[in-house]
């Protein structure tokens, strides 16, 4: 079989203890993986969330001025229903995140601050599984990720990081894009299925001006497909799937 959309994939590292999550926006993160954070967390090791915005440009019917404080709320909460205690905000602008220099210094000094072995993002590539366009904050973000994990542990790239304190963190052994096209890698999605779809549903005010449907019925069915598109490439359970970059 030669096929590598076929192809079986590979079990997740598990010889690591610190994770840092870094993405674009409040609710990537339920969507993408919280699952596998919720198991993860669960075993006792260590994630730190990192968004890029506050995602104060996600809800039609509410300004900036009033969605922003609601979603990084909404965040936190989901956050913590996964056992994740801490999430920090880049204050990009949400929908016109830049990606560049400033987009990698900025993640290269949460990288610094976290110390992380392993780093999740969301899919960087132009289109999520089938041909459905990617959103360009996401493919800044997950491009500047990949990029920031190698910045991080080199001192003379942002030196203004060390002069804050922040010294270089050549540490990151792999990076891992949730939602990718083309996953490699995978972990199991069982133990941490019901704690995902109780943060997932935490974006309550997002979910309800998203859809008509009840919110949990959407949560559970969305969670549900999502966990089950690789099952048959991995144990034939849930899993959550990553595209794993190794450095
Ligand atoms: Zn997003």
């Amino acid at each position: 079989m030669t096929d590598a959309s076929l192809a079986p994939l590979r079990p997740m590292p598990d010889d690591w203890q610190r994770a840092l999550a870094v993405v674009a926006h409040p609710d990537d993160l339920e969507y993408g993986c919280s699952a596998a954070v919720a198991a993860w967390v669960a075993e006792g090791r260590q994630i730190t969330y990192v968004l890029a915005t506050r995602g104060e440009a996600g809800i039609d019917t509410l300004t900036p001025e009033r969605a922003g404080p609601l979603r990084e709320a909404e965040q936190r909460a989901a956050a913590a229903a996964v056992g994740v205690p801490a999430v920090e905000f880049l204050d990009h602008r949400d929908g016109v995140i830049e990606y560049g220099v400033a987009l990698r210094r900025d993640i290269a000094a949460a990288v610094r601050r976290h110390r992380p072995e392993l780093v999740l993002t969301l899919n960087h590539r132009d289109t999520w599984a089938g041909s459905a366009w990617n959103t360009p904050d996401h493919v800044a973000v997950g491009r500047a990720v990949l990029d920031a994990a190698a910045d991080a542990g080199n001192r003379w790239i942002f030196p203004e990081l060390a002069e804050q304190g922040l010294r270089p963190w050549d540490g990151v052994r792999w990076v891992a894009v949730a939602n990718s096209p083309t996953p490699s890698h995978a972990v199991s999605a069982e133990a941490g299925f019901e704690q995902a779809v109780q943060s997932l549903l935490r974006h309550r005010a997002y979910l309800e001006a998203l859809t008509d449907e009840d919110p949990e019925t959407y949560v559970r069915r969305f969670l549900a497909d999502s966990t089950r598109l690789h099952s048959a490439r991995f144990t034939g359970g849930r899993a959550v799937a990553f595209e794993l970059f190794s450095r």
